[in-house]
């Protein structure tokens, strides 16, 4: 399955294609530039940034780490209409947890109400956000996807020395 180019989340359906590259949404699209400029990150920098968010204490709580990409997973719908989405933020795992339990519920709650897709996409979303909740990024590492986001930072920074 593919990933975005530049979040990292496994795209299901969808997805938008630029410069070569696949999306997970117009967001991620948008930041495309970056994403093509952090391929020529070399991988030793991204892995160094990504250790050292990785021990840092939690930007969200200020609580201890290990700190890492917490991805979760939100549907919405409303008769014959249906929006989902995945967010990513760089948390802690209890951080994590809080918001996959959140979306998880918000999922229950408001997203069967549209044909066909809420029916479709609500035990996707609940699942992704449990199999997060289950099933954490090793806690011994930083994960490919923070890695990804370190990569995207230093990307990101390179492209503003150079304005
Ligand atoms: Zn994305
Ligand atoms: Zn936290």
């Amino acid at each position: 399955m593919a990933s975005c180019g530049a979040c990292g989340t496994t795209i299901l359906f969808g997805g938008r294609d630029y410069a070569g590259m696949r999306f997970c949404s117009e967001k991620c699209a948008a930041n495309g530039r970056v994403a093509i400029a952090a391929q020529r990150v070399p991988d030793a920098e991204a892995l160094l940034l990504a250790s050292q968010i990785h021990a840092e204490k939690c930007p969200k709580c200020a609580g201890p780490g290990p700190v890492d990409m917490r991805a979760s997973y939100k549907v919405w719908s409303a008769v014959f209409m249906t929006r989902w989405a995945s967010a990513s933020q760089v948390a802690c795992r209890r951080c994590g947890i809080r918001k996959q339990s959140l979306s998880a519920l918000g999922s229950l709650i408001f997203g069967w109400w549209g044909f066909p897709w809420g029916l479709i996409m609500t035990p996707v979303q609940l699942f992704r956000n449990i199999a997060a909740i289950v099933k954490p990024h090793d806690p011994a590492r930083p994960s490919p996807q923070l890695i990804q986001h370190s990569r995207l930072l230093l990307a990101d920074r390179m492209l503003e020395s150079q304005v």
